[in-house]
């Protein structure tokens, strides 16, 4: 019999497989992964999981869990990634291998600070609830087994002696579904969020809790055993750290989006000086429209705020001439004169085009990068305003963009839950006046380029935007009077030169 390479290569790691490491698909990942993996599958297989938990991030915002539209998206996406997706099948063994690993890599990458680690647990629990929840009886038994939380299910007999006290202590249970029930007496460490909801009978140290309810044990038990492998993967991360091969690829992957890097710009040159006012106020988010006000009012930015605006100003298209001439422009109404500009400022501007130094192009900041590395201080513009600003002053700008009530409190909402990336992609929905983003956002110039897409596609919308005076039209006249040194384009001259920078963008 002949076998291709492909299938050949299938037997091969068949041959060496560790079928017997995952009797289940769903997993609580409890033992690391011991094989040898090649890098480019490390990286894959990470990338896969942080598009998959990027996913579950989204879908807990948009749709409340366990509902069948939460369940259908998330079918969708494991799916397509390839991870178990169903906790049935027995041939799924590459997807539950692919998940073994997957997660101990992001666990390595995410456990490095506390922002890190609190957001990989609540995805790896939601994703975990989906899955356990999708389980039929005899499964989710069988995974309890394993686990080592093989809980009792109380007798007829007893169930019968104590029918009115678990139809009176569990909410929703009528005597009759009492009978139908099964119940299972659990200790009461284990059943603590239940017995404080008073959700469950207790009697001499037991709760008993419904089957319909045990994934709140389960989910709790694995919440703990997650929460403590962080803490104790972050206590090992001196000797990774040492490991120069893991080490850029972990560091990348926590800071890491799924997209494209913007280093290379189709729209190099597309985009005039004259533009930049009227398109931080239509199409730039909250972070950029920041710096640009702040550079502006102040005509500095310190070096944080440089390197994050000027390489999203690269990124959107401004070339090192423009780029020069734009901060010079700037920082020389302020208190630098021009040689000082030429013989400081200047290098690092080059520097970011890859013209001097090293001469690495640099790459425009992802969002994942603004929100977890170098936090601003005093005096500083640079950051993420959902993740760094005080929320009251959070408030205050966004009221002040004219947003509406609703949606401030909506955007407050999802940043005290940490959603910052969604927080900001309400914003887009709320600036431009649309009911769906249509994308994930991960990316600064992301956000830019969908706006001046949503911008250009949208004649009526912009139409529309114009006759109603539009939120974001009225603010941009109000700043452009607030700021005395704003360049001397009209309103209209920019809206016209936008015009025509918008089609670029419809091009992809
Ligand atoms: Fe900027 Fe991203 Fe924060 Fe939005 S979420 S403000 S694009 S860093």
């Amino acid at each position: 019999m002949q076998f291709s390479s492909r299938e050949r290569q299938k037997l091969a790691r068949l041959a060496g497989d560790r079928r017997e490491q995952y009797p289940h698909s769903l997993q609580f990942y409890l033992e690391p992964p011991t094989e040898s993996i090649s890098l480019v599958e490390f990286e894959s297989f990470a990338i896969d999981r942080l598009k998959l938990l990027k996913v579950v991030e989204n879908l807990g915002v948009s749709y409340i869990r366990g509902t069948d539209t939460y369940k259908t998206k998330l079918e969708v996406e494991l799916r397509k990634l390839k991870f178990p997706y169903r906790a049935l099948s027995e041939d799924d063994y590459e997807a539950r291998r692919k998940d073994h690993i997957s997660h101990f890599i992001l666990r390595l990458a995410y456990c490095q600070s506390e922002d890190l680690r609190r957001w990989f647990l609540q995805q790896e629990m939601d994703l975990f609830r989906y899955r356990f929840n999708e389980l039929t009886g005899s499964l989710m038994q069988k995974f309890l087994g394993h686990v080592n939380l093989s809980f009792e299910a109380i007798g007829e007999d007893l169930k019968n002696e104590l029918a009115n006290e678990l139809s009176a202590s569990t909410p929703g249970f009528s005597l009759s579904k009492v009978k139908e029930q099964m119940f299972y007496k659990v200790g009461l460490a284990d059943a603590v969020d239940l017995f404080r909801a008073r959700r469950v009978f207790i009697k001499d140290g037991f709760a008993y809790v419904p089957f319909k309810e045990i994934d709140v044990i389960v989910l709790n038990n694995y919440r703990t055993k997650l929460s403590k492998a962080l803490a104790l993967t972050a206590r090992s991360l001196p000797s990774i750290q040492s490991d120069e091969r893991l080490q850029p690829l972990l560091n990348h992957l926590s800071h890491s989006y799924i997209g494209p890097d913007y280093s290379i710009q189709k729209n190099t040159g597309k985009i005039s000086l004259e533009q930049i006012d009227a398109l931080s106020v239509k199409s730039f988010p909250l972070c950029m429209r920041q710096l640009h006000r702040a550079l502006r009012d102040s005509h500095h930015l310190r070096h944080g705020g440089r390197m994050q605006y000027g390489l999203f100003l690269k990124g959107i298209g401004l070339t090192l001439e423009q780029a020069l001439e734009f901060w010079k422009k700037e920082f020389i109404r302020g208190k630098v004169d021009a040689d000082k500009f030429d013989k400081g400022y200047a290098y690092s501007i080059r520097h970011n085009y890859g013209k001097e130094g090293k001469r690495t192009d640099y790459t425009p900041y992802s969002c994942m990068k603004i929100i977890m590395s170098n936090p601003p201080s005093q005096g500083d513009y640079h950051g993420c305003p959902f993740r760094h600003s005080d929320p009251e002053l959070l408030k205050q700008k966004l009221q002040s963009y004219k947003i509406p009530p609703s949606g401030v409190t909506q955007i407050l909402e999802l940043v005290k839950g940490m959603h910052y990336q969604l927080a900001c992609q309400k914003y887009f929905e709320l600036t431009h006046d649309v009911d769906d983003i249509g994308f994930s956002l991960n990316h600064p110039n992301q956000y830019f380029t969908e706006s001046q897409k949503l911008l250009s596609g949208g004649r009526e919308l912009k139409k529309e935007l114009n006759n109603s005076g539009n939120v974001q039209q009225k603010n941009n006249s109000q700043e452009s009077i607030n700021s005395s040194s704003t360049p001397t384009s009209s309103n209209a001259t920019a809206d016209a030169e936008l015009e025509g920078l918008e089609a670029y963008f419809t091009e992809d």
